[in-house]
């Protein structure tokens, strides 16, 4: 029988075969997205060593965290964001991959306890074009990322994409390449980054080899997901 612990012992080892070959010499660490997935499911993951795990849905997260208040977890929100969600967000999680405009930037960063550290946030871009809504453009990228930077309750990590679904390795690996430059132009304007956060269960070799630091897996650790998406 394959288990939650036999699959994160494989996608360890994956991570370490792809990040020792990968021309950036990045460390990367595994967020386990347990979106549709139990409570106890987390539980088991975090038992046989995982700590990090990335909610979409914020009352799912919630109603998580509730019951998981004895473990030590480190709560990543990767989901949109309404602006009306954005106080349990700061409230609750410890990262957010997920923003995209400065209007939630400025709500989570006035909305971040002060006895908490400031919350880690990367902003996610929209590489590829029509397939997606979510993501600011490129083109916005740098304004979005100074206005963030002035804000003392937000520090600005890096990037995340969720790059449009594909078989073809070439266009998985051109949409990387593309949230790189991304990347490197913000590096060259002078942004202190270290945080790239890209590829999934199905990409997520070839995003180490474009410098992925954040890999976000979920049904190649937890299986298929068992339930419906109600919580929104
Ligand atoms: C669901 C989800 C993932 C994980 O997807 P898998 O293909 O199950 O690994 C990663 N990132 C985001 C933003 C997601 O919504």
């Amino acid at each position: 029988m394959t288990t939650i612990s036999n699959r994160l012992q494989h996608i360890l080892a994956t991570i370490q075969s792809a990040q020792a070959i990968s021309k950036y010499q990045q460390q990367v660490k595994l967020l386990a997205v347990s979106k549709a997935q139990s409570a106890s499911a987390v539980r088991e993951a975090f038992t046989v060593g995982q700590t990090s795990f990335g909610e979409n849905y914020l009352q799912e997260a919630l109603d998580k965290q509730a019951a998981l208040t004895d473990l030590p977890i480190e709560w990543h929100f990767i989901g949109p964001i309404q602006s009306n969600k954005t106080q349990p967000i700061a409230q609750h999680f410890s990262w957010v991959h997920s923003i995209d405009r400065l209007k939630i930037a400025q709500r989570l960063n006035e909305a971040r306890p002060t006895d908490l550290a400031p919350l880690q946030v990367c902003i996610q871009v929209n590489v590829s074009n029509e397939s997606s809504k979510s993501g600011v453009s490129p083109h916005d990228l740098a304004s979005l990322a100074t206005s963030i930077v002035s804000l003392p309750r937000l520090k600005l990590r890096g990037l995340m994409a969720i790059p449009a679904p594909t078989h073809d390795i070439n266009q998985q690996q051109a949409q990387f390449k593309q949230v790189r430059q991304c990347y490197d132009a913000l590096l060259t304007k002078g942004f202190t980054l270290d945080t790239l956060s890209i590829g999934m269960s199905d990409d997520y070799t070839i995003a180490i080899a474009e410098g992925a630091t954040i890999v976000r897996i979920g049904s190649a650790l937890f299986g298929a997901r068992p339930l419906p998406n109600i919580s929104r």
